[in-house]
């Protein structure tokens, strides 16, 4: 069983991979340069370790209460786990406590929150802002809006145990992905003036991610086009 598991990601990552690298160099592109983040939220511990066999090094949950248990039991893989979901104050403290990268920061009172637990725990986290595309908004899908996204990123980098480290976006759900990705990468060259590091443009699916890697991703959020539909699980 786990046999065949193995070799069914094996082979959905041999093609997403493939997709990733054909997308860029169609736009002369360095393949390596963009990171592939596998989205593992409603699938066992089990596939996460089997994603570590087949080199992968990042894998992202989008729900506290999934994603805890589920990086205690593969705390020995040193993967770095990003948070990826909608982010309630009251959980900062949980997620702040295992994961690397929390790329869904998208409004003030969530920094305090952040690095205080941060501070407490010992910890150093990445913060990505969450960016809403949608143009009008669409509130309720997370995001700050491009106008805010400046006074955000002061919060983080005043802020003692958070870098900021990028921005996240999902593409909006009407319209074309290229044009609204375009506009996250024109943003983030703004914001990116504020500090140094490393900077990380996160954006791109299972859907989009050739539109993203067009933009100038530096990383993918990838699920179902690795692991198999949710649907079937929820
Ligand atoms: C679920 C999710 C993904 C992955 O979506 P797929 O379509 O399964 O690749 C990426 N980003 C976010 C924020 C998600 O919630």
């Amino acid at each position: 069983m786990t046999g065949s598991r193995l070799e069914e990601l094996a082979a959905n990552l041999e093609d997403v991979r493939a997709r990733i690298e054909s997308a860029a160099r169609a736009v002369g592109r360095d393949p390596a340069e963009i990171t592939l983040v596998v989205v593992t939220k409603t699938w066992p511990a089990t596939d996460v370790r089997l994603l570590a066999t087949l080199g992968i090094t990042d894998v992202a949950e989008n729900r506290d209460q999934e994603a805890r248990p589920k990086h205690e039991a593969c705390a020995d893989l040193g993967l770095r786990w990003h948070f990826i979901g909608q982010l309630q104050r009251n959980k900062a403290r949980s997620v702040a406590s295992y994961a690397d990268v929390v790329e869904s920061v998208d409004r003030a009172e969530l920094v305090p929150a952040l690095d205080h637990a941060a501070t407490a725990l010992g910890r150093r986290v990445d913060v990505l802002l969450q960016v809403d595309l949608a143009d009008p908004p669409q509130p309720g899908r997370g995001g700050v809006i491009p106008a805010e996204v400046a006074a955000l990123a002061e919060l983080v980098l005043a802020a003692e145990s958070l870098r900021l480290a990028g921005v996240m976006a999902v593409a909006p759900l009407d319209g074309a992905p290229r044009l609204a990705f375009d506009r996250l990468v024109s943003l983030a060259a703004t914001v990116r003036g504020h500090g140094p590091g490393p900077w990380a443009i996160s954006a791109g699916m299972s859907g989009d991610l050739e539109e993203a890697v067009a933009s100038g991703a530096t990383h993918v959020r990838v699920g179902s086009a690795v692991l198999g539909g949710r649907a079937l699980l929820r």
